[in-house]
């Protein structure tokens, strides 16, 4: 691994963990970041780590930081529209059999994993312009105009990554839209430990619980929820809402008065294949999440850690069949996870008030393994 000269592309959840695993086994990758340092890391949005992902941060020696900077997640509870609970899971099982389900936020996420690395491991505002890839590595140009030659590169630039682009063509990978989206924000100073969904026709609201706050969700249709605008579409769920639901007005609330609110459009992404010679995707660059199941990130870490795992087996003349290893072990199970998560999203994003409540009533029934069939699996190993 020393001798490997390696390219991650992104500092993101998949490059960091990636770049952190790889330092633990002697080599020195460099990272490429398209952010600068002085707003990197300001997309402080909430995240859900199953020990799949959080598991990796014992790899690494970062539990006991990580304990610190998140919370144990007890359940999960879906709501109807005007607040009342509908079904509860209680996340026993992960916790007890597999390792505990966290919330963190994603800054605090980074701060964790580019904080065990060397300062000059990634260089900010930098992003690739041309990559030629030949079987015997890659030379890269970047940005800055510098060109350099890579072992192994690694694209981990997230689900829209531009860098895929160099060298996929269109019809090498697809996205798969809901057409719902909307608004994240947060609700400070509040202790929380379920996740909380409000399943509505044409709403959907989340509480996210992260250590001292609570992540918030609210959105709807995409060309609903635009036309009228947060405040508007705020104000009309608030009306919707029981009054003694006081954490969900509160949230309403805050959302509505967060300044530039981030708005996500759910879709996702999937290549149809990972490998160019000596360049792999990975993370969302591979394969991208609906954020329904929430799983997004803890494949992410899951993925860079079989690919470290591969690659240590492996030397630079055998690098292709590494990465083809690493595929072979985790393609499918990541599609599985995103099958998942597409599944749910059928059940979640709903227009029609009759099928909301015919939905409403079948949830009572479902266990969370039914509900999650390949990520229970996926836990499981199988
Ligand atoms: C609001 C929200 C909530 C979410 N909640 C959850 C959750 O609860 N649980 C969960 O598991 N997942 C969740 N996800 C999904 C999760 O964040 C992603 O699956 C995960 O971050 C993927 O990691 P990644 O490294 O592939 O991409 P990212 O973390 O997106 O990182 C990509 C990095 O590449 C950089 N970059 C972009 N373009 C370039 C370029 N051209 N050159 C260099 N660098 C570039 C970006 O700036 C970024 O730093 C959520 C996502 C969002 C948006």
């Amino acid at each position: 691994m020393q001798d490997l000269n390696i390219l991650i592309v992104g500092a993101g959840v998949a490059g960091l963990t990636c770049a952190n695993l790889l330092k633990k086994q002697g080599a020195t990758p460099k990272i490429v970041e398209k952010e600068k340092a002085e707003t990197f890391n300001t997309s402080g949005y909430m995240l859900g780590l199953l020990p799949l992902g959080g598991r990796v941060l014992t790899e690494l020696d970062l539990s006991e930081q990580y304990f610190e900077r998140s919370i144990e997640m007890a359940n999960y509870e879906i709501h109807t529209q005007n607040g009342e609970l509908n079904k509860a899971y209680s996340m026993d099982f992960i916790n007890k059999d597999y390792g505990s389900y966290r919330g963190i936020s994603r800054t605090e996420l980074i701060n964790l994993l580019i904080g065990n690395l060397d300062k000059k491991t990634v260089s900010f505002g930098v992003t690739v312009s041309q990559i030629v890839t030949t079987e015997n590595g890659s030379s890269v140009t970047f940005s800055n105009g510098q060109t350099d030659q890579f072992d192994l590169v690694i694209i981990a630039d997230g689900i829209h990554s531009p860098t895929r682009s160099l060298l996929w063509s269109k019809d090498e990978y697809e996205y798969y839209d809901t057409n719902w989206g909307g608004w994240v924000g947060w609700l400070d100073n509040q202790y929380l430990n379920a996740y909380k969904e409000y399943w509505g026709a044409s709403s959907f609201m989340g509480l996210y619980p992260v250590k001292d706050k609570v992540g918030i969700f609210l959105g709807g249709p995409n060309d609903l929820v635009q036309e009228q605008g947060l405040k508007d579409f705020a104000t009309k769920i608030k009306k919707e809402i029981l009054p003694e639901f006081a954490i969900l007005h509160q949230s309403l609330d805050a959302l509505a008065a967060t300044v530039n609110p981030f708005y996500w459009e759910f879709h996702d992404c999937r290549a149809k294949e990972w490998q160019k010679n000596n360049v792999i995707l990975l993370g969302d660059a591979a394969c991208g999440f609906l954020p329904t199941a929430g799983v997004g990130a803890s494949m992410a870490m899951d993925s860079a850690s079989a690919l470290v795992d591969e690659l240590s087996r492996t030397d630079k003349e055998h690098m292709e069949y590494g990465l083809k290893l690493y595929i072979k072990r985790q393609k499918k199970r990541v599609e599985k996870a995103q099958e998942d998560s597409r599944n749910l999203g059928k059940l979640m994003f709903v227009k029609s008030n009759l099928f909301a409540k015919i939905r409403d009533y079948a949830i009572r029934f479902y266990s969370i393994k039914q509900l999650a069939k390949n990520i229970s699996k996926t836990i499981e190993g199988n």
